[in-house]
């Protein structure tokens, strides 16, 4: 019997890059899985296709982050669809840069409310269904450790709120039984952040392995941490990110 098993899980973003290879693990260890996207359909479609194709129950979701409402009403059709959520994953985030000097407050604003705000309300959202044993996980970055170039000071900000935001979130559903941490990812090869990019050689400089990250490797650390073997493990904020931050 596959790990996961008679589980539900939910993962924000899920449709490409690391949480399209979340979405593959937690449903090849047997949950039934939803996801939400902001907009790529095609995408989306082809990965719930491909689930369907290898057995697996699935639902795509479209839902922008950055509307509370819209997030809000698809953690309760995931909820509503497949009985309950053990799992969330709040995987979505936005990249956006400009020095202090040039960003516009808009994007400020975008970036908190997407990779911030939206784990606040999908959290919220999502945890009056689970039950004990449940599973809160955020993909953080290991920007938050270390932002080693300008013009990318809110994505730093967005992404260190949420190792705060995981510790408190960790003594509030303790009592529950459910467990809450923070996945931080350096360079993963995605349309984010190519490993054929401009900029690869010069994070790969910086890192004890000169690499990027496959979003199968993050999507380890998450499958263990959804795991029962992980329930002592709570407010922690565990980086996987080739040695960019030691
Ligand atoms: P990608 O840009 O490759 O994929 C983003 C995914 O999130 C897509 O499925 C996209 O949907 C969805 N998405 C984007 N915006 C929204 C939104 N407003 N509402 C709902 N869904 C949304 O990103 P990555 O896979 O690279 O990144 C995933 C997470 O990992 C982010 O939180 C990022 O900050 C973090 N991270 C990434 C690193 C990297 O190097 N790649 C490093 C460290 C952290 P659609 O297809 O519809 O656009």
């Amino acid at each position: 019997q596959p790990l996961q098993a008679g589980k539900v899980a939910l993962v924000t973003g899920g449709s490409r890059g690391i949480g399209a290879a979340i979405v593959r693990r937690l449903s090849r260890d047997g949950a039934a899985v939803a996801f939400t996207y902001a907009g790529n359909e095609a995408a989306a479609q082809a990965l719930a296709g491909e689930i369907e194709a290898s057995g697996g129950r699935v639902l795509a979701i479209r839902a922008d982050s950055a509307d509370a409402e819209a997030l809000g009403a698809a953690v309760a059709l995931a909820a509503r669809t497949f009985g309950r959520i053990d799992i969330l994953v709040n995987n979505a985030g936005v990249f956006l840069g400009g020095s202090v000097d040039q960003m516009p407050l808009a994007d400020f604003d975008r970036t908190l409310a997407i990779n911030v705000r939206a784990v606040f309300v999908a959290t919220q959202a999502a945890v009056p269904h689970m039950g004990e044993g449940g599973r809160v996980i955020t993909i953080g970055s290991t920007n938050a450790e270390r932002m080693p170039w300008p013009g990318f000071a809110a994505y730093a900000m967005s992404k260190s709120a949420i190792s705060g935001l995981t510790r408190g979130l960790a003594r509030d559903l303790g009592p529950r039984g459910i467990t809450v941490n923070n996945v931080q990812p350096g360079p993963v090869d995605t349309e984010m952040n190519p490993a054929g990019g401009p900029n690869a050689e010069a994070m790969h400089a910086l890192m004890a392995l000169a690499r990027h990250g496959r979003g199968e490797e993050i999507a380890g650390m998450v499958a263990y941490l959804a795991s029962p073997e992980a329930a002592f493990v709570t407010g922690a904020s565990l980086s996987i990110d080739g040695g960019f931050s030691a």
